[in-house]
């Protein structure tokens, strides 16, 4: 094995104990070889020297100049003062705490070289803690190259690192093996490993500033591709080994999937009908499906779902819907309940909040297989449920179901076929990385007759204005939303905004009825809640942005999103993908809090130009970068060490082609790849 040779041992490096070695491994890093391999996030430029008169606070930056005065001030938490000048100005340098040794180095008349983050001052400008450096007479040069910054756990410090990773450099310059075939360097004009790693730890003074700041120096994007060709192998790994998995094939019979086709209001999309027959085909296969349905708010995707499950029925097993919150998975049980009992099938219902001897019979039913579909939250995938004869899986709302999960629901002996679903689109960069396991339908058609939903921004100074609008809308008959601002993590914040706005509301409109809704509520609560409006019992909805997703009462024309500036883009869309849903025109209003910052600017522009979740989610890309916007989180893709899918998006359709080439000319330096950069259990196609 190539990769063992440069792993040695860390507590080789000089300065790097046991406690060290202990602290690194929080980092992922326990040889000599993946201590090269933390990379620099950022650089700081301490090349320069700034005139102390030009200095702005919140800068970082250096300065070169004379100590003028330094004493020891404040009797109780006792600091130490430095006063520096350069001929354009002073500034002062403060430090918490009286070290001898500072005393000694920055005594008046000597020369400093200081280097922190400028602050105002109780007089003028200064640094705290800034690093320094002091000689003779005359301040040292600054550095001549750009200074790595590296992330930090607790107890490490940048300069430590630093040290250990130029020793490091050094003793294993060697014996870094390529992985990278000769001709995909040659191509690009990357260099060699060693090469690049040193490169991007210890940048020369020639080095373009410019590029190794933008992360466009040869070397980085070298390391770059690296990473991202490593998490798109091991990827590809789970897809495999997912393929060459079993899983029972549900030929089906038609009887139940005609039967909902026939008893439904509605003809399926051309859409619909495609990505059902990819489904279809899939499901009757005795491979695992591994599909991932992308289809905007609104563009019908339970239907799909539904077939899927009866497909599954059909064929004698067992199918299971989950969605990631209660809300949305009653909806789910609600719909499905609607469609199915007509052909006389019970769906059961399998969520944390039910009591535990109700939840132990469901999770008997599961496993003596009486419950042939069965909905539910994560509540579903825990030990204690085993399905007798799990045949299909349908996800809803991807995007918090990571690889982690996906891998989870790999059984003993066969494979449930797994359906995903998501109103997020996914770019095509991260198709090609966080989803390189599923093969991807497009619902790109919405039912006939939907209109767009008209949308505007209104300062909540106005709020007169809104109120005027939901009095409209009632009296045509009409109901609204109104999503109370997001606050904080705390549920418990927020449920008590939530029932503020409710209070506030039902006061400004005496003559309506204005429910509420929000997470804490029981599963009976939430169902009458969502019922009350559904028959239009309630005219006004007050929800908290748990309706996100799902919920659908096509009567509801008027969508009130309050502090929408501190919402994201994708969150706005879902939420207004809540009204629109029936044929009469729609609208959402926007209630914002000026003034606006950029961002906030520009997502509630987005919001008023297009209803089109996929131009949507490009704004939220560039806004966001895609890390956030997927919840990478729980993607395995979060611990990217150097690669960042929105600025190194260009060099993402090269994967493949790349990846082709080493799996079938090299596939030792693919798995030594995967074990690089994403872990050693992501060989055996584990990600995590
Ligand atoms: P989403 O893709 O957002 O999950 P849903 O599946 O909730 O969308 O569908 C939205 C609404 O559109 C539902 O009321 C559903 O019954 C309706 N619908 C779905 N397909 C069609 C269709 N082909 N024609 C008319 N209405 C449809
Ligand atoms: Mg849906």
């Amino acid at each position: 094995m190539t990769e063992q040779r440069p792993g040695r041992s860390l507590t080789e490096l000089s300065g790097l104990g046991p406690r060290m070695a202990e602290r690194l491994e929080r980092l992922g890093i326990t040889t000599q070889h993946s201590l090269l391999f933390h990379l620099p996030y950022r650089y700081q430029d301490r090349t320069r020297v700034v005139a102390m008169g030009s200095l702005a606070p919140e800068q970082e930056a250096g300065c070169q100049g004379v100590v003028r005065a330094a004493e020891v001030v404040g009797r109780r938490r006792p600091m130490f003062v430095v006063r520096i000048e350069d001929g354009s100005g002073f500034l002062t340098l403060r430090f918490f705490q009286v070290r001898d040794y500072l005393k000694r180095t920055l005594q008046p008349g000597r020369g400093v070289w200081a280097f922190g983050t400028v602050r105002r001052g109780s007089v003028g400008l200064e640094m705290v803690h800034p690093e320094i450096e002091a000689s003779g007479e005359a301040p040292p040069d600054p550095p001549s190259h750009l200074t790595p910054v590296y992330p930090l756990t607790e107890g490490l410090t940048q300069g430590r690192l630093r040290s250990w990773i130029a020793q490091a450099l050094t003793r294993n310059r060697s014996r870094l093996p390529e992985h990278l075939p000769e001709t995909l360097r040659a191509e690009h004009g990357w260099p060699a490993l060693p090469d690049a790693l040193e490169a991007v730890h210890r940048p020369d003074a020639e080095a373009d500033v410019e590029a190794l700041l933008a992360f466009r120096t040869p070397a980085q994007e070298r390391l770059v591709f690296e990473e991202l060709l490593a998490h798109h192998l091991a990827l590809r790994k789970v897809g495999q080994q997912r393929r060459q998995a079993r899983a029972p094939a549900l030929t089906g019979t038609g009887s139940l999937t005609e039967g909902l086709r026939e008893a439904l209001p509605f003809e399926l999309t051309g859409a619909q009908r495609r990505a059902w027959d990819e489904v279809r085909a899939d499901l009757a296969g005795d491979r695992p499906m591994q599909r991932l349905i992308q289809g905007d708010v609104g563009s019908g995707k339970t239907v799909v779902a539904a077939l899927a499950i009866l497909q599954a029925v059909e064929s004698g097993y067992q199918a299971a819907l989950m969605a990631p919150t209660e809300i949305l998975a009653e909806q789910h049980g609600a719909t499905l309940k609607e469609w199915l009992e007509p052909m006389g099938l019970t769906v059961h219902w399998l969520a944390g909040s039910l009591p535990e001897r109700e939840r132990r019979a469901e999770a008997d039913a599961i496993a003596n297989g009486a419950a042939r579909v069965v909905v539910g939250t994560h509540a579903l995938f825990q030990k204690e449920v085993r399905f007798a004869e799990l045949g299909l899986v349908v996800i809803d709302e991807q995007h918090r179901f990571g690889v982690h999960q996906r891998m989870a629901l790999k059984e003993k002996g066969r494979d449930p076929h797994l359906l995903i679903m998501t109103a997020t689109p996914i770019p095509r960069t991260l198709a090609m990385t966080a989803f390189a396991d599923l093969e991807g339908s497009v619902i790109d058609e919405l039912p006939p007759g939907r209109q767009p939903v008209d949308t505007v921004g209104i300062s909540d100074a106005r709020r007169d204005e809104v109120e005027a609008r939901i009095r409209d809308a009632v009296a045509g008959g009409q109901q609204a939303y109104w999503v109370c601002p997001l606050v904080d993590e705390s549920e418990m914040l927020q449920l008590e905004a939530a029932t503020a706005t409710h209070e506030r509301l039902q006061a400004a409109f005496p003559e309506l009825e204005v429910g509420l809704i929000h997470g804490r509520m029981s599963p009976e609560e939430k169902e009458a809640a969502m019922t009350a409006f559904k028959d239009g019992g309630t005219h006004l909805l007050v929800a908290t942005p748990v309706i996100e997703v799902g919920v659908d009462v096509p009567n509801a024309t008027l969508m009130v999103i309050e502090h929408a500036e501190r919402m994201g883009l994708a969150q706005l869309h879902q939420l207004r993908g809540r009204v629109g849903r029936g044929s009469r025109k729609s609208a959402c209003v926007l209630l914002y809090h000026p003034p606006l910052g950029d961002k906030a600017k520009r997502r509630i522009a987005a919001m008023r130009e297009t209803n089109d979740g996929f131009r949507i989610a490009q704004v939220d890309l560039e806004l966001r970068g895609p890390g956030e916007v997927l919840g990478t989180r729980q993607t395995g893709l979060e611990q990217m060490r150097i690669a960042d899918l929105g600025r190194d998006r260009a060099l993402v359709p090269a994967l493949p082609r790349a990846a082709d080439t080493l799996l079938s000319d090299d596939p030792d330096a693919a798995d030594a790849l995967i074990r690089r950069w994403v872990g050693e259990r992501a060989v055996y196609g584990e990600v995590g």
